[in-house]
């Protein structure tokens, strides 16, 4: 009797994990550009492709509409979402640079909650594991790192708003396949060392300065080029280059 429920009970875990790993793999291909922007998901094609039935295809779709990667459409099936255009990709940077700044300020406390040395670890994992196409180790990276910083200030009104946002699904499908990450790496290392040695004023400018070059580097994948941001003055971001990593 013990061991049926036991049985039951791994069961019930080995095809929750299998769920999970399917919508893993399916975000994977969209983050990657494996299915296109605007493609009609093939649900019966897909589930032949990853080896499973069609449940679990549908519940990760299901998943996937809720983070904005996959839209319904009429009258029935569903696709995957558009990339962000420029005007997107400005109206979310007007957005985090209005967030994340004061974030980074209110996280450079000299108190126990400061995630500066979590914020370093997080560095050194990252760099250790990069390898192949580093879009999706960035933007679970990428993740972590601003989310540590989030969870520091304990603030759920700003914690809602930044996930509501999907900023990293979002930004990361524009990102060129080239790119090694050292930028994000140097930029990120000069936010955690400012909040981890307590200086507001430095931590509230890294942050501002790795906002805007992430979205002039995430510019180049967005059709008529890099955007203009309102509140901020011409020539603050730089003309987009052939090096954007
Ligand atoms: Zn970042």
């Amino acid at each position: 009797m013990a061991e049926r429920a036991d049985d039951r009970a791994g069961r019930a875990d080995v095809s929750r994990s299998a769920a999970a790993s399917v919508y893993e793999r399916i975000r994977t291909m969209i983050l990657a550009s494996e299915i296109a922007p605007g493609e009609k998901l093939n649900i019966d094609q897909l589930a032949r492709q990853l080896g499973v039935s069609q449940t679990p295809v549908r519940e990760a779709v299901q998943r996937l509409e809720g983070d904005q990667l996959v839209v319904a459409r009429r009258p029935r099936g569903y696709a995957t979402t558009q990339l962000l255009d420029e005007a997107g990709l400005r109206h979310m940077f007007e957005v985090r640079l209005l967030l994340e700044p004061w974030s980074a300020r209110a996280a450079a406390v000299d108190r126990a909650a400061n995630p500066g040395a979590a914020m370093l670890r997080e560095i050194d994992r990252f760099a250790a594991e990069m390898h192949g196409d580093p879009r999706h180790l960035m933007s679970a990276h990428d993740t972590r790192f601003h989310e540590l910083i989030l969870r520091a200030v304990g603030n759920d009104f700003l914690a809602n708003a930044f996930r509501q946002m999907h900023p990293h699904l979002h930004l990361f499908r524009l990102y060129p396949a080239d790119i090694d990450g050292a930028h994000t790496i140097a930029e990120h290392e000069r936010i955690a060392r400012a909040i981890a040695a307590a200086d507001p004023d430095e931590a509230e400018q890294a942050m501002r300065a790795h906002l805007l070059a992430a979205m002039e580097r995430f510019s180049a994948g967005v059709d008529g080029g890099a955007p203009s941001l309102a509140g901020v003055r011409p020539g603050a971001v730089r003309p987009r280059t052939a090096d954007v990593g």
